[in-house]
Parts: C-alpha cells; structure tokens; sequence
C-alpha cells in the first residue's frame, strides 16, 4: 500500500507552543499551526498555558504508532489531540530537533546531517528566556537534545538513559521551578537500528515509551493542579526497514517523514 506524505509541516510546532505561552515565537519559526491550535483550545476551552511538558520519544513513526495503537491509546487519554506532521529531510534526530525548536528549516538552523552541534539561530529557549521564562532539556547524556541547544542561559540534565531522564523529569515536574521541560528518550531508536522497527525488543522500548509519557502525565496532573499545562508526546522522526532487515530513517519516503504528535491541555484545577 503505497501512503502519501503528510502536509503540516512539523515547523509550525515551534510557533504553536510559543503562542500558548504567550511568547513571542523565535526569529525564523514558521506560522502557528491553526489546526494543532483551534484542536487544543477546543479540547480544553483554554488558550494560554503557564507550562508546557514535551516528553520526545526518537523514532515513533506514524504508522508505527497506529500499528501498535493498543499501546498508545492510554496516552490520547492524557494528550487527545492527535497532530500529524510531515517532518523535515533529512530525517536525522540531532536534523529534526532542531527544527522542532526553532521551527526552522535545516538549511536556515544549520544542522543538514547527522551532526550535533550548537544550534546558533534563535529557539524556543531563547524565546522563553526573554520572556522571563524558565526552560530545561533532559536528555540521555550526549545525544542531540543534550547538544545542541547548549549555550543559553538555562538549566540542562544529562542523565545515563531513559529511565533515568524520566525520573529526573517527575523529580522536576515535582519541584515545579520549569515554565517549560523537555524530556528525550531514545530506546526504540536505539533497538530499530540493533533489530528491525517490530521486533520485540523494540516494541518493549515502545511500550515504555507509553508508560513513560503516562507517568510524565500522572505527575503533572498531581503536582501542576494550579498550572494550565500543555503536555505533548513528540517525536522527531519516523523508520522504515531496510532489505538487509534493519530498521533505519533519513530517507524522504513516508515512512521516515511522517510523524504523529499528541498534544494536550490538562487545566488548572480551580
Ligand atoms: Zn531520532
């Protein structure tokens, strides 16, 4: 069965979450996603956030996520709203997390491969940061998220792997000292190259993809009751299998480029 590309550019993101912040989006983000937007506001009647909680899992393609639906489906209970995306080529993490937040594309952010450098244009954390807004990344030590939004004036967390990057983001959501946190996990990236996007291994690391998110989502509906918080399950990138049987991504089929993100407002609770 032949799929087409998604259309909404995975850019608009970046405008989209600024615009629930009530920041001013960075300097080359592309415009807010009205679709992600109007869904939002209508799912939850509320139109500014004073948190934002984006768990990024690498590698959930869309049809990945559809073909193991059973697993998901609790986490459209905390994030309703489905978004899909069209992410940007080449689809390489350290490529597509770049332009996650600065909603830019890769010729104009400056990552165009697998590389991990600073990222030198204008992100989402600056624009939180000049704003008066906290943000941090927690991410499995030297890998992109970790890498290439350093330099700001912010807080980062290098931790040893996933479950440890969780445990610190609930350590976190707990203190309640973060406008905006952003959590990468990486397993099932790591297990669709060693096996193939469906192995079991792999779909052990989807699974605690899902009940990460589920108790990244617990802890903000216990410890943020008198935030309006925007909570969101983003991956960079989609996977496809290779004929030598391994699973890989970089490649402009839609497979690789189409990605499903669920977003969704948890109010204030009075
Ligand atoms: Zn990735």
């Amino acid at each position: 069965m032949k799929k087409d590309f998604f259309t909404t550019p995975m850019t608009s993101l970046t405008a989209t979450l600024c615009d629930f912040a009530g920041v001013q989006p960075p300097e080359f983000a592309a415009p807010v996603c009205g679709e992600l937007k109007n869904a939002l506001i209508s799912q939850s009647g509320v139109d500014r956030v004073d948190r934002i909680l984006m768990y990024n899992p690498d590698a959930v393609a869309d049809y990945i996520y559809d073909r193991y639906y059973d697993k998901f489906a609790p986490c459209e209970k905390i994030a309703p709203v489905r978004q899909r995306f069209i992410t940007v080529y080449p689809p390489k993490t350290p490529v597509c997390f770049a332009s996650m937040y600065t909603g830019a594309q890769p010729e104009k952010h400056g990552i165009t491969k697998y590389e991990k450098p600073v990222v030198k244009i204008d992100s989402v954390f600056d624009a939180f940061i000049r704003a008066g807004k906290k943000p941090c990344i927690v991410s499995v030590k030297n890998q992109s998220m970790d890498k290439i939004f350093r330099g700001r004036d912010m807080a980062y967390y290098q931790e040893a792997y996933d479950q440890e990057v969780v445990e610190r983001a609930l350590e976190l959501i707990e203190k309640d000292e973060y406008d905006l946190i952003c959590v990468y996990n990486q397993s099932y990236d790591d297990s669709m190259h060693r096996t193939h996007p469906n192995s079991k291994r792999s779909q052990r690391a989807l699974d605690l993809y899902a009940s990460s998110f589920l108790k990244l989502g617990e802890k903000v509906n216990t410890c943020w009751q008198k935030h309006d918080t925007l909570i969101g399950f983003a991956p960079d990138h989609g996977v496809h299998r290779m004929l030598i049987g391994l699973g890989n991504h970089g490649s402009n089929i839609p497979e690789d480029m189409n990605i499903s993100h669920l977003y969704g407002i948890i109010p204030k609770k009075a």
